[in-house]
């Protein structure tokens, strides 16, 4: 089976974890550096509160073990948080993290009103998905040779750079495999 290395230092990591596991993959939690003295065949950074886990991995000592795997091309999943955890420029924020995806990612981009909702847009090669936004970010801005694969009312909700899928809404909620089989298929 594909070995996972899930963050899981705060957020959503559980809903993926029972996802890949239905799907044959094995996960394994990251929560401290000891956990990554055994690399994992891919990676999966759920959504949560962006700052948190970024102040988790710095604390923990795993944000440049875990930046090296990405840039070595390490497959990683990224949803919501773990998007703007990955994103090279945030509009509206200091603190970035990884910076290992070259766009420009807003964070809380819907405001209070339409902090959380739920749509159906096409996502590129996988078809019409529901997707579930909470206090989601959004991609302004695209750099070079990252593939847009899904957008609503205009604005960048998933990419694929290399190795790097990122998504603002959460495919690791309702029983929608079809994302994560598409992971599995990259590693
Ligand atoms: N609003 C969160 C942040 O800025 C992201 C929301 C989520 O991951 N569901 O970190």
């Amino acid at each position: 089976a594909k070995r996972i290395g899930v963050l899981a230092v705060q957020g959503a990591f559980a809903e993926h974890e029972a996802m890949l596991s239905s799907i044959g993959a094995e996960c394994r939690e990251l929560r401290s550096a000891a956990d990554l003295e055994q690399k994992p065949d891919a990676l999966v950074l759920p959504g949560g509160e962006s700052t948190v886990q970024r102040k988790l991995l710095m604390e923990s000592g795993m944000l440049a073990p875990i930046k090296s795997w990405i840039e070595e091309g390490m497959p990683v999943l990224a949803t919501c948080a773990g998007l703007i955890l990955l994103a090279e420029h945030l509009s509206n924020d200091e603190r970035t993290c990884f910076k290992t995806l070259p766009v420009t990612v807003r964070r809380n981009a819907y405001g209070r009103q339409l902090g959380s909702f739920i749509t159906e847009a096409e996502v590129r090669h996988i078809g019409m998905m529901r997707q579930n936004f909470i206090r989601a970010p959004y991609i302004e801005a695209a750099g070079p040779g990252v593939e847009v694969l899904s957008e609503t009312d205009g604005h960048i909700t998933a990419v694929r750079y290399k190795k790097q899928l990122a998504l603002a809404f959460h495919p690791e909620v309702g029983p929608d495999t079809r994302l994560h089989e598409a992971f599995l298929r990259m590693i």
